[in-house]
């Protein structure tokens, strides 16, 4: 009982509207539109992405987001997929909106040569998909006709099965590590009663995937028999504050596509071989992400993601320009900083800072003016007298950069 009520007051699409994140609208149903503060969660989040595929040898690409029906003929999705697929006509040639991003960065891939060498090749994408949910299943943003995944696909040789599974697991364990979210499940799903390929490959994979974990000192639970048509898969349940799981990373090996797209690379023995191919998020999608983030963290979200991270807060307006020189000075440290100058009691507005779920306010009266000084107020309650400029900016400063959970003075 308890718990429900918590959901409740927890559920994305309340935390949303109170912090002025997202918004729906009856003319594009399913489909979430992010105001200016909720567009703020979702590019830190790309951004810390952008900056881990830096140092993990992604590549970033982009790719087109209408394909002539073809390529879906290609991939198998139009035999396998089309209930869930938009479609229009443009002189007379039919066209689909992507569902997934596999099929465009196959056609990347087969554009071009590749040897040994030039493997593991991994590719990402924020492409924006569209899959068509039934109204009735449409739920906020954790189900959603049209979002963007933290996807990659890795191309590599079976030999490479093993050590990109392991880096995979070490890049979304880093990941969840920095978002606080420690408790999350491994279920490895194996070969299911229909499927393709020969035994000896699956033995491959499946054999991978469970060394990769044993290696990691991963626990994971087993799912005989539960995996896709082409290959075996790991799935990520996210466990939140309330307990509740979500599926959210997920890494599955492929040996169909590659199949379906004539993929090749040159060996080591100078004969043509088929790549593995690794389908990879760890957000999953960016808009269920930030859903179950919200009822996770109850939209008391780390300061670096925050849409604003500090508010200054003047007790009168004599002291405004000691504000304005504060607003400044943040800003160009790269904060997120707003001025509430308005001519309400100092309660009122650190009320609805607090509300807001900021997690620095700045209380600035006459004597903090004079002395040149800031109170400080944090989001949990604490009270900071007197701090000086360089202390308190250089601790924030520090907070952000290093994407710390904590809103800490030391
Ligand atoms: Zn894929």
């Amino acid at each position: 009982m308890k718990n429900l009520e918590e959901a409740k007051k927890r559920d994305h699409r309340k935390v949303g509207r109170e912090l002025g994140l997202f918004m729906f609208h009856e003319l594009a149903p399913g489909a979430p539109f992010f105001t200016g503060k909720g567009a703020v969660i979702y590019n830190e989040l790309q951004r810390l992405m952008r900056e881990l595929y830096k140092d993990h040898g992604y590549q970033e690409v982009i790719t087109p987001q209408f394909f002539d029906v073809n390529l879906f003929h290609q991939s198998g999705h139009y035999q396998n997929y089309r209930e869930n697929m938009y479609f229009s006509k443009m002189e007379d040639r039919d066209f689909a909106s992507k569902p997934m991003n596999c099929p465009s960065h196959c056609l990347m891939f087969a554009a071009d040569k590749h040897s040994y060498r030039d493997l593991p090749l991994r590719m990402a994408d924020f492409g924006r998909l569209h899959r068509f949910e039934k109204s009735g299943t449409l739920h906020g943003l954790t189900r959603v006709r049209t979002f963007c995944q933290d996807d990659a696909h890795i191309f590599c040789t079976l030999e490479q099965l093993q050590s990109e599974i392991a880096a995979f697991m070490k890049l979304l364990n880093h990941v969840y590590q920095i978002m606080g979210m420690d408790n999350y499940k491994i279920y490895l799903s194996t070969r299911p009663e229909k499927r393709m390929g020969s035994d000896q490959v699956w033995d491959q994979a499946e054999g991978a995937l469970m060394k990769a974990l044993e290696q990691n000192n991963l626990q994971y639970t087993l799912n005989p028999g539960d995996g896709a048509f082409y290959g075996p898969k790991l799935d990520i349940m996210f466990v939140d504050a309330l307990n509740r799981p979500w599926q959210l990373g997920t890494l599955q090996c492929d040996f169909n596509l590659p199949i379906n797209f004539d993929l090749k690379y040159t060996g080591e023995d100078n004969q043509e071989h088929k790549p593995v191919m690794l389908h990879r998020a760890i957000f999953g999608t960016l808009e269920r992400f930030i859903g179950v983030y919200l009822e996770h963290t109850a939209g008391h979200l780390p300061p670096w993601l925050c849409p604003i991270q500090v508010e200054i807060l003047n007790v009168t307006d004599r002291v405004n320009d000691y504000c304005v020189e504060l607003e400044f000075a943040l800003r160009a440290l790269g904060v997120r900083v707003h001025f509430d100058r308005r001519q309400e009691k100092l309660n009122y507005k650190i009320r609805e800072a607090q509300m807001q779920k900021i997690p620095y306010m700045l209380i600035i009266g006459d004597q903090e003016a004079e002395k040149k000084l800031i109170s400080l107020r944090l989001r949990d309650g604490t009270n900071i007298q007197d701090l000086t400029r360089e202390v308190l900016f250089a601790q924030i400063q520090k907070n952000l950069q290093s994407r710390s959970l904590q809103i800490t003075l030391t």
